[in-house]
């Protein structure tokens, strides 16, 4: 049964479901700008290798650092991670071997006086690793790396396979902050997406992150998974609010079974919920959330009001990335692992995604590039408009030239034109300096920053549903 509390208003649903009837096209999530889908093979190497000295010349740039801990012991269905399904323990201590031949590699290109304020552990299944490599692991970096004292330092957790010595042990290495995939706690869905995670699993993770003095714990939701129902979901969101997380993060689930084939199994639509009620559990979500206090960061974050993320959502200093929102701007990302991306201010590159072809470029002693991409100044000024889009309320153009150095109410008229109708149906309110996005338009910020995006024009690619 839906909670009172969680009750959706019928007209709210009827009006937004129109709106997504018209504009739910496939559009990227914009964690970057130029998207993953333009970095190429054919990127010039050395170009990209002098991107990355010039990188390091600039002091006042701080050092964001990503590790991709691939191995999960089984798939859930729904995954579209980068992972490797094993339950051979031996490829942990593997991996990191190959993950410390990769920082001996990196070091010398990198100016590591400059201090780190974020790393970020993925996967995969970054628990995965025994205590002991985590610890190995953990040596390595801080041989090589020094870290601001306020840096975050976090990591991905699966409750399904954590004990408190793993908790201890990314603790030992610095970790400040977890995020536990959760997805729902209904039993039905869990059996169909093939991941059964009782809930006093989920509760007895977070009591351990809270006991080893963990900062902030946030909890990963996905609405739009197959059997779940906005009855199904409301539950799941009381049983989530009643632990008490500081940040949740609501992902819509992105059917995309030409990328992920094991999704084919969901292919039978009778299991996947209709977009009616896909809208009805995320009007439920940000119902319930914002009732039980939470802040709508954008899109899909939500986080307590004196979480930093909220503090910087409403100072205006938010930022976008690969691992979703964050706080610490204009760092320099430094991946490593298989299919990790790296990001200076002009460039991005993408190791390997293949463990083997990882492995065969570390072993000859070379960097595990795969493809890369160098960013023209259009691109540059672009990504300030659709990073704009992404992370506030308001999008100023005055605030944006002055930044910028040209008008950009000028250059990118002919995008601005094409907002009308997006104005039209409530979704922007514009003004003479810019556009406010709406709280309706929330739901469509994809599709406005699309509107900027010089290279969706240029050919075919395959998104997910921005809705
Ligand atoms: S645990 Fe996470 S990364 Fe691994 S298969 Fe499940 S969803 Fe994917």
């Amino acid at each position: 049964m839906v909670s009172p509390r969680y009750t959706v208003q019928p007209t709210t649903i009827e009006s937004a479901l129109e709106l997504i009837r018209k504009y739910n096209i496939p559009g990227p999530r914009y964690t970057s700008y130029p998207t993953a889908p333009q970095f190429s093979a054919d990127v010039d190497r050395t170009a990209l290798l002098d991107e990355i000295a010039a990188d390091n010349r600039d002091p006042a740039r701080a050092l964001s650092l990503y590790f991709h801990l691939p191995f999960c012991e089984s798939l859930c269905w729904y995954c579209g991670c980068n992972t490797v399904i094993t339950r051979r323990r031996s490829s942990a201590g593997e991996y990191v071997d190959l993950l410390c031949q990769e920082l001996a590699l990196t070091a010398p290109l990198v100016n590591t006086a400059r201090p780190v304020t974020q790393l970020h552990f993925g996967g995969g299944t970054p628990t995965f690793l025994p205590p002991a490599e985590i610890d190995r692991l953990g040596q390595a970096i801080h041989s090589v790396f020094k870290f601001s004292p306020d840096a975050e330092i976090s990591v991905e957790i699966d409750p399904r396979r954590l004990t408190k010595e793993h908790v201890e042990a990314y603790r030992r290495l610095g970790c400040n902050r977890a995020s536990l995939g959760v997805q729902d706690t209904n039993p039905e869905v869990q059996i169909a997406i093939h991941r059964w995670q009782p809930l006093a699993q989920t509760a007895q993770a977070i009591t351990w992150l809270r006991e080893a003095g963990y900062q902030s714990v946030s909890v990963d939701l996905i609405y739009g998974l197959p059997l779940q129902t906005p009855e199904s979901f409301a539950k799941t969101l009381e049983e989530i609010i009643a632990l008490n997380p500081d940040r949740l993060a609501v992902f819509s689930y992105a059917h995309v079974p030409w990328l992920k084939p094991a999704q084919k199994i969901f292919d039978d639509r009778a299991q996947l919920p209709s977009t009616e009620a896909k809208l009805a559990m995320l009007t439920l979500a940000t119902t319930a959330l914002t009732a039980a206090g939470y802040v709508h960061i954008g899109m899909d974050h939500f986080a307590r009001p004196d979480d930093e993320l909220a503090v910087a959502h409403a100072e205006g200093t938010l930022y976008r990335n690969f691992q979703g929102y964050t706080t610490r701007a204009g760092a320099s990302l430094y991946g490593f692992g298989m299919s990790s991306i790296s990001q200076t201010d002009g460039s991005f590159r993408q190791n390997h995604k293949d463990l083997e072809a990882y492995q065969k470029a570390l072993t000859a002693g070379e960097l595990p590039l795969e493809r890369g991409f160098l960013l023209s100044s259009e691109d540059k000024n672009r990504r300030a408009v659709v990073m704009d889009i992404m992370c506030r309320s308001r999008v100023d153009f005055t605030t944006l030239s002055r930044r910028l150095g040209f008008d950009v109410g000028e250059a990118y008229a002919t995008e601005i034109a094409t907002l009308t109708d997006l104005a039209a149906d409530g979704l922007i309110k514009t003004d003479a300096e810019g556009f406010e996005i709406t709280p309706m338009g929330e739901l469509f910020r994809r599709i406005i920053a699309m509107r900027f995006d010089e290279y969706l024009s240029r050919g075919p690619r395959k998104f997910s549903k921005t809705v």
